[in-house]
């Protein structure tokens, strides 16, 4: 651990799911790490929460000669910040305060996002205004106000959780596939602009990760099955037999915001237990 040390980073949907994962994730590798979320005790509590189970381990790190958590030198540092990003001002707000605060930005994950279902029949237009904001323009608005602020330290990381979803559809996901898809067109773009900042840009492709958001799937279409059943069902279809733990995805995460990715952007990295890989024609037995 320590490979983060001395790096500020920012986390758009830090409080639940992928993004928590990706925040303890980034302050166990000495980052310090702003995270924001619109729901404001979810916020509250991963704040506490982390900075408490940052300071046992940066506290166990110490006694046994270990780096511990925190740019501060074994401080944990992590702050929650509820904002909705979906508005420019609240945006704005959380990252230039970041910036401000800490000194400067050097990494940006993007990892807000929601799930809705529908044919585009059945897809209202403010539903599809809705799925677009909070997971294609939400990562347009943090990019814009963060890029500046990453050139001016000379570079950096910028990481979108997109889905297999960006290649590959189920029934009735229009909305959230064309915005999975736009962030990877997204990130392409900005990869290309702004490497001559030294900003790398690249998005992450889950296939199905225990989340609140994948419960609240199960839940909808879980029939007479438990949610735990259907989602047991959904990890069977992945060829390494189960969905992923959010800490796998942000391993990936962390990694691509590391200067150990330092020659990698513009790229779309799939952690999906082998999902996209099959193809579902198998051959005749004997
Ligand atoms: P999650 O619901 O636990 O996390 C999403 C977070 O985004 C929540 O904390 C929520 O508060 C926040 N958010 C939503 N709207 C917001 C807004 N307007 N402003 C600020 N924050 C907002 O779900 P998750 O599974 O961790 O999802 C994280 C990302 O991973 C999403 O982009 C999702 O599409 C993607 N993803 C998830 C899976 C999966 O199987 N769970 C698979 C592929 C991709």
């Amino acid at each position: 651990m320590g490979e983060l040390n001395g790096k500020v980073a920012l986390v758009a949907g830090g409080g639940s799911g992928i993004g928590r994962a990706v925040v303890e994730r980034l302050v166990a590798g000495g980052a310090t790490v702003v995270f924001c979320g619109n729901v404001a005790d979810q916020v509250r509590a991963t704040e506490t929460e982390v900075r408490a189970s940052a300071t046992d381990s940066s506290d166990s790190g110490r006694g046994a000669g270990g780096g511990g958590a925190g740019a501060g030198g074994g401080k944990p540092a992590v702050t929650g910040v509820v904002a909705d990003v979906t508005s420019s001002a609240d945006v704005g707000r959380f990252v230039d305060d970041a910036a401000n605060t800490h000194g400067g930005i050097d990494i940006l994950v993007n990892s807000a996002g929601i799930q809705r279902y529908g044919t585009v029949e059945e897809t209202s237009e403010e539903l599809w205004d809705e799925v677009l904001a909070v997971n294609l323009k939400a990562m347009y608005l943090t990019a814009r106000f963060a890029v500046p602020h990453l050139r001016a330290r000379g570079g950096g990381s910028i990481v979108n959780v997109s889905s297999v979803q960006a290649f590959v559809a189920q029934d009735r996901v229009a909305a959230y596939a064309a915005s999975k898809a736009g962030i990877v067109g997204l990130t392409t773009a900005m990869a290309i602009d702004h490497a001559k900042d030294k900003i790398r840009v690249n998005t992450v492709c889950p296939g199905s990760v225990d989340t609140p958001m994948l419960r609240w799937a199960a839940d909808l279409y879980r029939g007479e099955r438990s949610v735990d059943e259907l989602v047991e069902e959904w990890g069977r279809s992945h060829p390494l037999g189960r969905v992923a733990r959010p800490a796998e995805v942000a391993e990936l995460v962390a990694f691509l915001a590391s200067d150990r990715a330092s020659f990698i952007t513009g790229a779309s990295h799939r952690v999906d237990g082998g999902l996209l890989s099959g193809v579902p024609v198998v051959l005749p037995q004997g």
